[in-house]
C-alpha cells in the first residue's frame, strides 16, 4: 500500500499563488462539491496578508481580478471589495496554524451529508485516508459567517486538517492550495463510499491491531501529532 502524500511544495510568488486559488474555485464548482454561489477559498501569502474568493460569485466564474486581499485583520486592502462571509473562519485557521497557508470550504453532497446527519468522520475504515487525513471530527452547529463559527471548530482546528460543519459542509487546510483542495476531495470521496457500504450493511472498522500495525509504517499527516490524527475508535 502506498502512503498517500498530499504535494506541500510551497509557492511563494503571489501571481502563482492568485492562479492556483482561482483554479481550486473552479475545481470546486466542476467537481459539484459546491452550488450557485457557495464555497469559499483562501491563501495566506507571504506577506501576511490573506487572499480570498469574493461574497455572492459562482466559483466557476471567479477570476484572478475577483480575488480580494486581505490584511490579516481582514480588512480588505481595497474597501469597495466584499470578501467572502466566512472570512473571519479562514481568518480563525490562520491564526491557530502558523504551518497552514490555504483554507477551503465547500458543500460536497456526501460529506455534507454527514455534517447533516451530524456523524463525525473518525472511524479507522482506511488506511489511505487515516494517513494521508486523520479523522474528520464534526464541529457542532454554528450560524454561518458568525463568531459562533470560530467556537465551534475551536476544539479540532489544532488537531484536524478536515472538519464537518454540522448542518453546513466541510472545512480542510493544507501547507499549501492543492494540499487543501486534495483534502476536500478526499473526505468527499470516502463519505460517498462510507454511504453506499452503509446500504451495503455497514462497514468494518479496522481492529486495534490493524491501526496499531498503521501507525507502526506512518508518518501521519505532518505537523499533528499522531495521536490526534488517528482515529480513536477502532473496530470492536
Ligand atoms: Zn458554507
Amino acid at each position: 500500500m502506498a502512503q498517500h502524500s498530499f504535494p506541500a511544495t510551497r509557492v511563494s510568488d503571489r501571481n502563482d499563488i492568485l492562479h492556483l486559488l482561482v483554479d481550486v474555485s473552479h475545481r470546486l464548482a466542476e467537481h459539484g462539491f459546491v452550488a450557485a454561489t457557495d464555497g469559499n477559498v483562501s491563501a495566506r501569502l507571504p506577506s501576511g496578508n490573506i487572499l480570498i474568493t469574493p461574497s455572492a460569485m459562482p466559483k466557476r466564474r471567479v477570476t484572478v481580478a475577483d480575488v480580494i486581499e486581505v490584511r490579516r485583520d481582514g480588512h480588505p486592502l481595497d474597501p469597495h471589495r466584499k470578501p467572502s462571509t466566512e472570512l473571519d473562519m479562514h481568518l480563525f485557521v490562520y491564526e491557530q496554524r502558523p504551518e497552514i497557508h490555504a483554507v477551503v470550504h465547500a458543500h460536497p453532497v456526501h460529506a455534507t451529508a454527514f455534517a447533516a446527519a451530524r456523524i463525525p468522520m473518525t472511524g479507522a475504515v482506511f488506511p489511505e485516508v487515516i494517513l494521508g487525513l486523520g479523522g474528520v471530527p464534526l464541529a457542532f452547529y454554528a450560524t454561518p459567517s458568525t463568531a459562533e463559527v470560530r467556537a465551534s471548530i475551536a476544539p479540532f482546528i489544532d488537531s484536524a486538517n478536515a472538519i464537518l460543519l454540522a448542518n453546513h459542509g466541510v472545512l480542510t487546510v493544507g501547507r499549501t492550495l492543492e494540499e487543501a483542495y486534495l483534502r476536500m476531495e478526499k473526505v468527499e470521496h470516502a463519505a460517498h463510499i462510507l454511504s453506499v457500504a452503509a446500504q451495503l450493511g455497514g462497514v468494518h472498522r479496522l481492529t486495534a491491531g490493524e491501526l496499531e500495525r498503521l501507525r507502526a509504517i506512518s508518518r501521519p499527516s505532518e505537523g499533528l501529532d499522531p495521536d490526534a490524527v488517528f482515529p480513536s475508535e477502532p473496530g470492536a
